[in-house]
């Protein structure tokens, strides 16, 4: 075979490896397909981390479940805050920037998981002696 097709990367742990093997000292054409962002905007999985090996990078778009518009982003439609949920279109929908900013599931999300990296952050810092 001379193509490889990668599809759902965000999933994959050894894609960088993978990809730089196959296409450079093996001289595959590696096409891959997958979300460089989860619901919340961060980094997903190591699809960004391949960006500097691609010799193209196209950015896909759907169209915004509410008003049509060019959809960048995707958004829950439940209140779940685990990166992975794997689901269709029952949990998640295409939005564009302005209906992404206007979810409230997002804002939520947002606020508790800032809330619990907080509590963590908070729960690791130890007091530092003074010395004279
Ligand atoms: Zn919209």
């Amino acid at each position: 075979m001379d193509v490889i097709g990668i599809d759902e990367a965000q999933f994959f742990d050894d894609l960088y490896d993978f990809c730089c093997k196959a296409a450079d000292h093996d001289g595959k054409t590696v096409v891959v397909a997958g979300l460089d962002g989860d619901y919340l905007r961060r980094r997903f999985g190591s699809v960004l981390d391949i960006v500097p090996l691609a010799d193209s990078v196209t950015k896909l778009t759907a169209r915004c479940e509410i008003c049509g518009k060019r959809a960048f982003f995707t958004s829950r439609k439940t209140e779940d805050t685990e990166t992975e949920l794997v689901a269709g279109s029952d949990v998640y929908k295409p939005v564009c920037r302005q209906h992404y900013v206007d979810s409230p599931v997002v804002i939520e999300a947002a606020r508790v998981i800032l809330e619990s990296r907080k509590v963590q952050s908070d729960a690791h810092v130890e007091p530092i002696p003074l010395a004279c």
